[in-house]
């Protein structure tokens, strides 16, 4: 029998693994300079929770992430998963990206176990730093049983968060990441309280599985404004397969990016109508006619998690609008 929970902690970089010049550098510092290993010697409080085995797999902040370390990332998990003798996995991931990388990994990882993904507002060398806590908070959410079968979690400033839902909503505040519908759960000196469960499809329950995937189609974004162009649409990259337009309000279009964006949607591009507001939905065929334009529309993906599921999406339905238009209400 295990003394404790085997939990295997991969470090990717960003804040927290960051070092400030001085305690009172709370926003500016020098980011993924601690290796995982540096980061766990500063919380001896972590060693009776579990056995730890580190991977340092990146050292890079979460802003320079492509596809290539969603791919990456997704597949190093995926393969502790499959050690029976690992109980859960926690990444530490840099605040900018980590709403993508985890619903990436929501979506695509086959495995009950718990994955948690965290990171810090402020850096370990930071007064009132958050990155002890949150890591402690971390380990303690993927070694209690109520975790196993919620997918992939984010846990920040003493919540549990879905990585269908959660979002980085603030630049430098400790209490950064937010869930529209409110955190699944709190931890309370280091015990997991869950109130909700996700009942969106996740991990055992999706079409994809990251062991499959060996590469993800380019979809990018565009972000509306007052005076947006017409020549934006033409500005996309040409290897582009599909377009998130993140509209105002409920993902509106202005007049003159209608026919561009009917041309490029002609030209075999999938459009897909968001909201810059990144809360509530995108009524389909409201403010645009989507079945006649044939465009699609999200229900409450964000911008950014939109990109991340049409991708998918893409891989397995590359020309099939009906199917991608499905997912958004699925997933
Ligand atoms: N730029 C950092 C990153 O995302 C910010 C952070 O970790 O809070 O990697």
């Amino acid at each position: 029998m295990r003394d404790k929970p085997n939990i295997v902690v991969i470090g990717t970089g960003g804040t927290i693994a960051g070092r400030g010049e001085s305690a009172a550098n709370t926003s500016a510092y020098e980011c993924s300079v601690l290796t995982i290993d540096e980061i766990l010697a500063a919380i001896p409080e972590t060693a009776p929770l579990a056995n730890l085995r580190t991977e340092q797999l990146l050292q890079i902040g979460s802003e320079n992430f492509d596809n290539g370390h969603l791919l990456k990332i997704g597949k190093r998990v995926s393969e502790v998963l499959k050690d029976d003798s690992v109980d859960g996995v926690i990444l530490t991931h840099g605040t900018d990206t980590i709403e993508e990388t985890a619903y990436f990994l929501h979506l695509t990882l086959k495995s009950p176990k718990p994955v948690v993904v965290v990171g810090s507002m402020r850096p370990p060398s930071a007064m009132s730093s958050d990155a002890s806590l949150n890591l402690y908070d971390a380990i303690s959410v993927a070694i209690h049983p109520d975790s196993r079968g919620k997918g992939t979690l984010v846990v920040a400033n003493e919540e549990i968060h879905t990585a269908r839902d959660v979002m980085k909503t603030n630049s430098f505040k400790l209490e950064a990441f937010r869930s529209p519908y409110g955190a699944l759960g709190y931890v309370v000196e280091g015990q997991p309280r869950y109130y909700r469960a996700p009942s969106r499809d996740h991990t055992m329950k999706t079409e994809w599985s990251i062991d499959e995937l060996h590469a993800l189609p380019k979809v990018d974004i565009v972000y509306a404004y007052g005076a947006l162009d017409e020549d934006v649409v033409g500005s996309v990259a040409s290897d582009a397969r599909g377009l998130i337009f993140a509209g105002t309000g409920n993902g509106n279009v202005a007049e003159r990016i209608v026919a561009p964006l009917r041309a490029a949607t002609r030209d075999g591009l999938h459009v897909v109508r968001a909201s810059r507001t990144g809360n509530g939905v995108v009524i389909r065929n409201g403010a645009q006619p989507d079945d006649d334009y044939d465009w699609l529309v999200v229900d409450d993906q964000a911008p950014q998690k939109a990109r991340i599921l049409l991708m998918l999406a893409m891989s397995s339905h590359p020309h099939e609008r009906s199917a991608l238009q499905a997912a958004f209400y699925r997933y």
